[in-house]
């Protein structure tokens, strides 16, 4: 499942095709917008926001809200591509003079209005956005020290996104392995440092992830253990489905578990 950095990487790839244009050609097959052409055609895309792992697109005077969930996807192209053949079920297109943007398979897909967005049952919920650049030590710091999540083991909390949005399954692992925390631990034991490294971590893990592709390693780093023949999994993470191979801090063997029902790998040196 896509996390913060990829649901950004996808805001990102709608923004650079759609932000400023008008909407030229429209189809709208499912059924929580069929019929809702009129409140694209013609109009101007006017932003793109992703929030956690929701969508935000401002068109005209209407916001369209979608969620991915599990096989929800945004694909975008220029017009002059020709279409490759998919098995998905379209959603949504949205066409402008040289770019088409399609949303297929999602079920969460929603028109609303600008002032419904914060009080949107699944935003109004979410903690501070890590993915987000313009997300702030402060406001992270304020959730770790918040007393409401302090009786929390780290390997359920940091897969909640009213703690933190846009952290997943891998980001979870990586983000504990460069805190340097167990993921057993419970937030009131953290002391003043760790909670600062904890804060620090989330946002710097998931930007890197943002900027190198879902990569979590230094890119220097990544790229020699790819040619001394790791595979991508392999390569790629800290500690993230790096199980029985050495840590690259101290060397010492990265140990597969599972927490909240989901993959969690850890070193037991580096993270206690
Ligand atoms: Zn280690």
């Amino acid at each position: 499942m896509p996390e913060g950095p990829e649901i950004h990487r996808a805001a990102q790839r709608l923004r650079n095709a759609l932000e400023g244009s008008i909407i030229t050609h429209v189809e709208c097959p499912y059924v929580t917008i069929q019929g809702q052409e009129h409140r694209f055609l013609g109009n101007q895309v006017l932003s793109v926001e992703a929030r956690s792992k929701a969508m935000l697109i401002h068109i005209g005077e209407d916001v369209l809200y979608s969620h991915n969930q599990l096989y929800g996807r945004w694909t975008v192209q220029k017009n002059s591509t020709k279409s490759k053949k998919t098995n998905r079920s379209l959603r949504l297109k949205l066409q402008n003079e040289t770019h088409t943007a399609c949303l297929w398979s999602a079920t969460d897909i929603q028109l609303i209005e600008p002032w419904e967005i914060e009080g949107h049952p699944y935003i109004a919920k979410l903690g501070p956005d890590v993915a987000d650049r313009d997300v702030n030590f402060d406001d992270v710091l304020k959730q770790v020290q918040n007393p409401k999540f302090s009786r929390r083991q780290l390997s359920h909390l940091l897969l909640d996104q009213g703690f933190l949005a846009g952290v997943g399954n891998y980001l979870r692992s990586e983000i504990l392995h460069s805190a340097r925390i167990s993921p057993s631990r419970k937030l009131n034991t953290l002391s003043t440092t760790e909670q600062h490294n904890l804060a620090h971590s989330a946002i710097e893990v998931t930007q890197l992830a943002f900027d190198q592709r879902g990569v979590t390693v230094a890119k220097e780093l990544y790229e020699l253990l790819r040619e001394n023949g790791l595979s991508r999994r392999q390569a790629r993470h800290h500690v993230f489905t790096r199980d029985g191979l050495d840590c690259h801090e101290c060397n010492s063997r990265i140990v597969h578990t599972r927490m909240s029902g989901r993959r969690l790998d850890f070193c037991p040196s580096c993270q206690n």
